[in-house]
């Protein structure tokens, strides 16, 4: 057996071990499944990204832990402190704020930060939302001057990453991709201004196309049609149903029944207001 197999076999074991202390304490607490199952993601997760930067240097602001390279020294303050403005702009929007500090990894170039969590292909994504961390690309990467705040608040991923940690929270990890890109993008837009590109021709996509192969679709007019679902039911409904049907989902309860509950609409009476809205867009 190499060694590095070996390391693997110690690191899988001490997971193991890691979750097992955590489950049981969770059991003494009196929590529910699926929080359990949140933390024991998160707390893996969360240790394996400690382990991947370890040789990272460590700045602490009020709300997180930022890892980060040499090559970012220069700009790491400037990053800080706009986590800590999208921390107080998103949390002070749902009323709700993350029980823990946040860890914050900036990388230093696209290659690093897909590696980090298993992605092969080449994305090109500013930042990443992965259980209970948030990574994001070093803005060297696509701003002319690296330390200019406004543009990072304005264009960059904090709170829009920021968000789909609290919505993760908010519904302890029972919700759709379409769900969580749809209220990033509005939070972002709501907050910053910035929206993405409509793309040119947008393509429709029925509710369960968007739940069951969101990273299948065209990723442009799944990305819009999911603002476009939230910002209806903004419209529609107002928007603190949009926090009721999180709250729901975090009771355990299905897209489908988490919607039709707080919208007081049939899921399929509702795709059909929403398709003559996006009809008339
Ligand atoms: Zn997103």
């Amino acid at each position: 057996m190499n060694t590095f197999k070996h390391a693997h076999m110690v690191l899988g074991l001490l997971f193991a071990v890691s979750a097992l202390i955590l489950l049981s304490t969770c059991i003494v607490s009196g929590k529910t499944v699926a929080d359990m199952r949140q933390a024991i993601v998160q707390f893996v997760i969360g240790k394996e990204a400690s382990l991947q930067t370890a040789d990272f240097q460590e700045l602490q602001t009020d709300h997180f832990i930022i890892k980060f390279t040499s090559s970012d020294e220069e700009c790491v303050n400037m990053i800080g402190k706009a986590a800590e403005k999208a921390y107080a702009s998103v949390s002070t929007f749902w009323g709700e704020k993350p029980a823990r500090k946040t860890m914050l990894i900036i990388y230093p170039d696209n290659l690093s930060m897909n590696e980090s969590f298993g992605w092969e292909r080449n994305e090109k994504a500013m930042g990443v939302y992965w259980g209970g961390t948030i990574r994001v690309l070093t803005p060297r990467e696509w701003m002319q001057d690296p330390q200019e705040f406004e543009l990072f608040m304005r264009e960059g991923p904090m709170v829009h990453e920021f968000t789909h940690l609290l919505v993760d929270q908010m519904t302890r990890g029972n919700y759709n991709r379409w769900w969580t890109e749809g209220v990033a993008q509005y939070v972002e837009k709501e907050i910053t201004g910035f929206k993405f590109v409509d793309p040119e021709k947008p393509i429709y996509y029925t509710l369960s196309e968007l739940e069951k192969d969101f990273d299948q679709l065209d990723q442009r007019s799944a990305y819009w049609e999911s603002l476009l679902i939230i910002e209806y039911i903004v419209e529609q409904y107002g928007e603190e149903s949009v926090y009721e049907i999180m709250c729901a989902l975090g009771n355990g309860a299905t897209m489908q029944q988490a919607l039709e509950s707080s919208l007081g609409i049939g899921y399929a009476g509702f795709e059909i207001g929403f398709y003559q809205y996006w009809q008339d867009i």
